[in-house]
Order: structure tokens, then sequence, then C-alpha cells
């Protein structure tokens, strides 16, 4: 048996890129950038009025000018302004030729008869409320790194440079299978000796939620044809394999030797950890295989210490294996030595409360969970006050 962080070392090494893909904007929410990206024009593409005022030259050291035009933004005319005069002028709007400084509207006194404007406070210098051509970037500058994940910022800016598209890296194709002769759908009437499939569901959502679309869902019962029909399957059609139960010891835990068969190649089976001791990983031509015993905990948990890590590196995320944050521990934590333990908690400010109720096939501490922390493999006791990592939910 390996400990999670060999376990953790070989997923890592193993791990590749998928493919990358040019998508619209809109599509790239959320997605990493698979490519560094420079800008192709200047922006502002010209010099622009920061307000609704009056263009003017400062130099001219005047106070008076007879208003000759009136810019709007968008206007794409070549004004010239001679001195003496000023163009009546908007935010956005093209600066005229003859001109280098905008007064604001506010800081301006009118003459309606003559139609000359006055402006005598001393608030304003050569170059004031003008944006200039290129100051927010250059044309060939970098805007954006590869490996950003897109915010919807980012995809304003992308669109600030003229970008309507996005290289980005793709995500996999998922087929997840559940596997148990005593599951009924969510919906349906229980019989004794049945219980609710809640690891379908929440594998669903917990691959949408690290932006997963092509999702494939499959039931197998304990049966060893059908599994190793509907394993083989998968494996020819989709990127990545998520079972769920069958990879214990028990005598309808068929998991393993169906993967076997379908020749995929073992990097692990069981880890020195609570939940999930069972777990297993492999690879086929590049694809990724994980099996996680069936109990619900140890489905989310293995799910956000392997499963999430490898299909976000995929994703071209990087430091996918750190932990979300180190807090502190609220109570003291008896466990078990020689095992990691990942139990369910909530964070409050800058601690870390454990709740109750941390079997593995518990799930009411879902209600209240926000995180996972880990609990170091060779402690017996975990003290209050004790720096731990944690991992959102
Ligand atoms: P297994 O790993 O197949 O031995 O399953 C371990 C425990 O998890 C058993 O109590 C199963 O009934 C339960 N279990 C397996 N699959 C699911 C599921 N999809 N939803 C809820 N519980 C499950
Ligand atoms: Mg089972």
């Amino acid at each position: 048996m390996i400990s999670v962080n060999e376990a953790r070392k070989i997923l890592s090494d193993n791990s590749t890129r998928g493919k990358t893909q040019t998508v619209p904007l809109g599509h790239s929410l959320d997605a990493v950038v698979a490519e560094d990206i420079y800008s192709p024009i200047d922006v502002p593409s010209f010099d622009n009025s920061a307000m609704d005022g009056y263009a003017i030259k400062f130099g001219e050291k005047l106070q008076r000018w007879k208003v000759k035009t009136v810019i709007q933004a968008g206007d794409t005319s070549a004004y010239k302004i001679e001195r003496g005069e000023a163009a009546r002028i908007f935010t956005g709007a093209k600066i005229p030729e003859g001109t280098d400084t905008v007064i604001p509207q506010e800081l301006i006194a009118k003459n309606e008869a003559s139609g000359e404007i006055y402006y005598q406070e001393d608030k304003i210098s050569t170059g004031s409320n003008v944006r200039l051509k290129g100051s927010q970037c250059k044309r060939g500058d970098l805007i954006l790194k590869k490996g950003t994940v897109i915010s919807p910022g980012i995809i304003g800016l992308l669109a600030s440079v003229g970008l309507a598209e996005v290289k980005i890296y793709t995500a996999p194709t998922v087929a997840y299978v559940i596997t148990g002769d005593e599951l009924k759908e969510p919906g349906t009437s229980l019989t004794p000796g049945e219980i609710y499939n809640s690891n379908g569901p929440m594998l669903e959502a917990l691959l949408k939620k690290i932006g997963v679309t092509d999702i494939f869902p499959k039931k197998a019962s304990d049966k060893k044809e059908e599994l190793q029909q509907i394993i083989n399957q998968a494996l020819e059609q989709q990127d990545v394999l998520i079972l769920s139960g069958g990879i214990s010891v028990g005598d309808y835990d068929f998991v393993k030797e169906c993967l076997e068969n379908a020749g995929v190649q073992e990097l692990f089976y069981k880890i020195k950890q609570r939940p999930g001791k069972p777990m297993f990983a492999g690879k086929k031509a590049g694809k990724w295989i994980f099996a996680l015993p069936g109990n619900p905990s140890s489905v989310l948990s293995c799910f956000s210490q392997y499963v999430k890590p490898c299909l976000y590196y995929f994703m071209g995320k990087e430091n996918v294996w750190e932990a979300d944050a180190e807090l502190t521990l609220a109570q003291d934590h008896k466990k078990k030595p020689g095992l990691t333990f990942f139990v369910k908690a909530r964070i409050n400010g800058d601690e870390a409360e454990v709740l109750s109720g941390q079997q593995s096939f518990n799930l009411q501490a879902f209600s209240t969970a926000n995180c996972l922390v880990e609990l170091e493999e060779d402690k017996e006791e975990v003290t209050a006050g004790t720096r731990v990592k944690v991992y959102n939910l």
C-alpha cells in the first residue's frame, strides 16, 4: 500500500495535457488559455476624450475659445481646430487635430450670444482628460499568459483588442460507471436491501463543477460479463473512465479484474488513507482510469484528492496538487496512525472545524461541510491550533 503523497507523485508523473481548440470568446469562460496572447492593435487605437467637455490646445494660454464643431463618440471624421478655437467633445470621441487637452464641461462658462466659452480656473494642464493612443497596450504587447484561467474580465480584455476567438485546452470526455445490484435511482421506491444511487448524481455534479461537459453515465450490475462490456466500450469511446464501487475485496467486486482484462495498466491499488483506501488508478493508451470505493464519502474525497487534479492538469491548469489553503484546526482530533485522514470540515474565518459524522457511508455532514481537512499519516492526535491543509469542496 502506498501513502497519499506517493499516490499524488505517481499520478503527477503520469499526467499529460489534453488537446487544444480555438473557440469563440463566449465559449471560453473558466477554460485555460493554451498560448501567450499578444495584442494585434494599440488600445486605445486613437487619442480620445476621457470626459464630456471641450477640446483645446493648452499651450495657447488662452482662456476664451470659439466653439467650432461638435464631436460625438464614434464620429470618424477628421476635424482640424485652429488657434482660438475649441471642439465640443464627448467621452470616447476622437481628439481633433490641433488640440491636446480636454476641459471638463463643469469648468466652463459659456456666452450664449457669442458662442464663446471661458475657462478661468487652473485645474488642468497639457494632456488633461485625454486617453492617449496605446496607453492600455501597444500592438505586439503580451496581454495574457498561457495557462491563465479565463475570467469574465479576461473575456472583456480580449474583446477590447478585437479578438473574437481564443485557443484553449479542451476538457476530456468522461464516462462514469456506477456499480452495485443494491442501487435504485432517486425518485423511485426502495425495498429493504436496496439503497439510492447517490454517487451518480454527485459524480455528475463534481465533473460539471470542474468544467467537464461531455459526461457519459453508465450503470452496471455486479455481474462480471456486463461490467466487462461496459468498461471495454467506455475505454474505446471516452478519454477518462471513473468507476464507483466494486473495487474492494468482496466476492462481487469485479472492477479490478475487468480493468486488467481490458488491458488497463495499474498505477496503484490501495492508498494509506481514510476514507477511500481501496482506490485504484490506471492508464490505457493515454486515458485515465479511476476506480473509487463505493461509499459516497470515499467518492467525494478521492475525486477531490486525485481525480480533480489529474483532470485539471489535462485541462491546462497549473499547481493542481496544491491545497487550497492552510488553516488552523479548531479542535483536537484523534485518528488512527498509519493512515492519512481526509475529514469533512467547515471553514470559519482562519479556522477549520471538523464536523461530526465522519463515517464513509454518512453523507449528513455534507449539508454543512465546505472543505476536506488533511490529517497527516503518522499522527495519532492532531491538536487544536495545528496548521492543516484544506481542500475546498
Ligand atoms: P462497494 O465499494 O461496491 O463495496 O460499496 C461500498 C459501499 O458503498 C456499499 O455499502 C454500497 O452499497 C455503497 N455504494 C456503492 N455504490 C453506491 C452509490 N452509487 N451510491 C450510494 N452508495 C453506494
Ligand atoms: Mg458494490
